[in-house]
């Protein structure tokens, strides 16, 4: 097999079409037409296999998560996603491995109308990297900086999950036997991007991240770049039935507080949108729950039920009350 029957594998697999591309895969660039008073928001993240994605993952679920994590970002601005290009380098010519690489990627795609419009193939140690492009009307884009001292912090869906599958295929490769680690184990290897949520979130939210790295690094980012702080209430965080059903609440509250690969948004509110904004989010898919308030202080701390201090150590947590 040739590069060129690999891109046709790929092109063929991801063939969804729309109106704004004027010329896609095929020619030297692509030629796309951004619509007017929307501004382009643009993305890219790289995997590797070994290092963002086990080895052994499968190929569907590696180009589902390609994707996925560069939705996430488009989800995390409020943007909404038009197209895609895609540079895919690979160990051998498996033509196999990428016709299901493409399902994958064309499935999540599908969902969010999004086109693969370019990219190059070529051959090394497996990995790739994506850019999506996708609109923002002017004025509109969710931004990290503009969290204000009163603010309630919010998270989507729950958090810690993608980190506890990942524990559990490093722990034993047929981990996904059990209900509850494969329901673990599908959050790490097809996170949903939160892109209705996002959107929904336009004009309302403060400031917004998705969770790629862990809550306390991505929140501490947000802070920041708002010249705040937050506190966290570690005893509102929101837990899987899956998460609850195999680990313990410590090693529970590391994941949730640190794990990454989430894809969950979090996002600030102002007081007086809180109602109006959870009501708006809450038809888009998964809900929102308020995990703690932007303070003046900076840096981002953690409190127990009873307003105790606590702060992550290296093998864990320390109180110190
Ligand atoms: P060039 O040599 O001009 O850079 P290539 O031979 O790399 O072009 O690619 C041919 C066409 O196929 C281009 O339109 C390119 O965007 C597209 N393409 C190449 N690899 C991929 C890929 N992995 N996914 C999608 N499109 C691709
Ligand atoms: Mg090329």
């Amino acid at each position: 097999v040739a590069e060129f029957d690999l891109i046709d594998v790929i092109r063929a697999r991801c063939a969804l079409a729309r109106d704004d591309v004027h010329t896609g895969i095929g020619d030297d660039a692509a030629l796309l037409a951004v619509p007017a008073g929307q501004l382009l928001a643009v993305s890219t993240d790289t995997l590797i296999a070994g290092v963002h994605f086990p080895a052994s993952t499968a190929a569907f679920d590696v180009g589902w998560k390609a994707l996925a994590v560069n939705l996430s970002d488009l989800a995390a601005m409020g943007a909404s996603p038009a197209w895609a290009t895609l540079a895919l380098t690979l160990p051998h010519a498996d033509e196999q491995w990428v016709a299901g690489f493409a399902d994958g990627f064309a499935t999540l795609a599908g969902q969010h109308d999004l086109a693969l419009v370019g990219g190059d193939t070529t051959q090394g140690p497996l990995g790739m990297t994506v850019t999506v492009h996708g609109f923002v009307p002017h004025g509109m884009a969710l931004l990290r900086r503009g969290a204000r001292v009163g603010d309630q912090v919010f998270v989507t869906g729950t958090l810690g999950d993608a980190a506890a599958g990942l524990r559990l295929v490093q722990q034993s490769p047929d981990a996904g036997s059990q209900p509850s680690a494969r329901a673990l184990i599908e959050r790490l290897n097809r996170p949903t991007p939160r892109v209705a949520q996002g959107r929904a979130l336009r004009g309302r939210a403060t400031a917004c991240i998705d969770i790629s790295d862990g809550l306390l690094a991505d929140l501490t980012h947000v802070c920041t770049a708002s010249g705040v702080g937050a506190e966290i209430d570690i005893d509102a965080l929101p837990a899987s039935a899956a998460m609850l059903a195999l680990f313990a609440l410590d090693e529970r509250r590391i994941l949730q507080l640190s794990g990454g690969d989430d894809y969950e948004l979090c996002f600030t509110l102002n007081e007086s949108d809180v109602a109006a904004a959870l009501q708006e989010s809450a038809g888009s898919g998964a809900g929102a729950t308020r995990i703690g308030r932007i303070v003046a202080e900076p840096g981002v701390s953690v409190r127990d039920r009873d307003g105790r201090s606590m702060t992550p150590a290296r093998l864990g947590w320390e109180h110190f009350a």
